[in-house]
């Protein structure tokens, strides 16, 4: 197994990544240098986090008893802080959790968000252990001037009800909002405070001294999520329980941040686990924003407008005719459709004879935009049909702040 690169300093520029790499990635913005994307390999020496491996891909197979979801064959979920060891100690039954978020920045998500949701769902199910979603409430208010508390307050009742529209487990899943749970959070809140300097964030995060006292105050709040004890309803006082953290790599900074205090203040370190970005229609430059509406495909799009948006904005690595579609064949590397196909399409097999009978020209470009049109929609389908489904008082039972059992029922069973 590769091991993992020393880590770098917390201090790293987040923006520094710009000049070295030439591709832009920080939790604020993702702009790839090339038209074929963000360069991916570079990115992980950059940062210091480990490649996944075969090794470890087998590992999760062996562990779960079932194929790793297809995030995971087909390296999506790409690179990680720590999942090896993760992964070991859950061997020898030591517990882990999930931790992931949301910024409630808009009322439906988009695809791009459903990444990190996915990968967790399947965590969750695969080793039946408990998950914590922060609903970043504070940070979405402070970093939009443009939105009022009140309207991210209803925007994250909404986003809640699209999460648990995924599918976490009732019976192990604790959804909180910051600004609801902060009285939790606040004594592990202050213990990073006091652990990290103003040029520490400035040096993260790249603020300036215009930006507001808020801004420097809030990666802590996303820091303490990931140490178990600001859970004690779930934990007890356990204080040597690690979360994994799956999202896409542009979190890196805060979680780099978080490992490096954790140490300093004898927590366990969380592990991370990154996906590459779900490029937005118009192709690899960046990622899918909210910020780029007609770049995005939303959860509450309808069939017709998945099939307009995929139709009109999708970029296409297809031949510009048909006949130099068939003469040439697609550069699939920069064709949204296919690209889309990774992330959506099931079947490894289906997957491989699209990308040989496109790339060689076999298949044409309205053939592969139809597939992709098809999958989406009854991704979507389904899942408007289970968000329907979703009331307020499924809402409150995921907030509220009760009792959990944290041991899969496999450790129990081998007591
Ligand atoms: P947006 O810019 O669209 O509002 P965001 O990054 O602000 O998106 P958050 O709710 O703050 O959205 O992020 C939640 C998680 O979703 C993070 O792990 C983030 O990296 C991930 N995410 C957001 N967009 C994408 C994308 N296009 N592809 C993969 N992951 C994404």
């Amino acid at each position: 197994m590769e091991s993992a690169k020393p880590e770098e300093p917390a201090t790293q520029a987040a923006t520094e990544v710009k000049a070295e790499v030439e591709d832009e990635v920080t939790p604020f913005n993702i702009a790839a240098a090339s038209d074929s994307g963000i360069d991916y390999d570079k990115l992980v020496d950059k940062f210091g986090c480990s490649r996944m491996t075969d090794e470890l891909r087998e590992k999760i197979e062996r562990l779960t008893g079932r194929a790793p979801h297809r995030f995971i064959r087909r390296n999506i979920f790409f690179c990680h802080r720590d999942l090896d060891i993760i992964l070991n100690r859950y061997e020898q039954n030591q517990l882990f959790y999930l931790y992931t978020g949301r910024g409630p920045s808009a009322e439906a998500l988009h695809l791009g968000h459903t990444i990190p949701f996915i990968m967790t769902r399947y965590m969750q199910e695969a080793f039946d252990v408990p998950l914590v979603i922060q609903i970043t409430d504070d940070e979405k208010f402070m970093y939009r001037p443009e939105l009022s508390q009140e309207q991210v307050a209803k925007m994250a009742i909404s986003n809640i009800k699209d999460i648990i529209a995924f599918g976490f487990d009732p019976e192990k899943t604790f959804i909180f909002l910051d600004t609801e749970y902060i009285k939790e959070l606040y004594p592990n809140v202050t213990k990073v405070q006091k652990a990290v300097t103003l040029n520490q964030i400035k040096g993260v995060f790249g603020f300036n001294d215009s930006d507001p006292v808020g801004k420097y105050a809030y990666p802590p709040i996303q820091a303490v999520p990931s140490f178990c004890n600001s859970f004690p309803h779930i934990f007890g006082s356990r204080k040597n329980v690690p979360s994994l953290i799956p999202c896409a790599i542009d979190q890196d900074p805060y979680f780099r941040m978080t490992r490096d205090v954790a140490a300093r203040l004898k927590y366990e370190k969380t592990g991370t686990f990154y996906s590459t970005f779900f490029p937005g229609l118009e192709g690899m430059k960046g990622k899918m924003s909210s910020s780029s509406l007609h770049n995005t495909i939303l959860l509450t799009d309808s069939a017709a407008d998945v099939k307009k948006k995929i139709n009109k904005y999708a970029f296409s690595g297809g031949g510009a005719t048909e006949q130099e579609q068939r003469e040439k064949g697609a550069n699939l590397d920069v064709d949204m459709p296919y690209q889309y196909l990774r992330f959506f399409l099931e079947d490894d097999a289906e997957l491989a004879q699209i990308a040989e009978d496109y790339s060689t020209g076999k298949m044409l470009t309205g053939q592969i935009k139809q597939k992709l049109i098809e999958v989406l929609s009854t991704y979507l389908k389904e899942f408007q049909e289970r968000r329907k489904a979703i009331t307020d008082e499924d809402v409150k039972k995921f907030m509220e702040v009760r009792k959990i059992n944290p041991v899969p029922k496999k450790f129990e069973e081998a007591r």
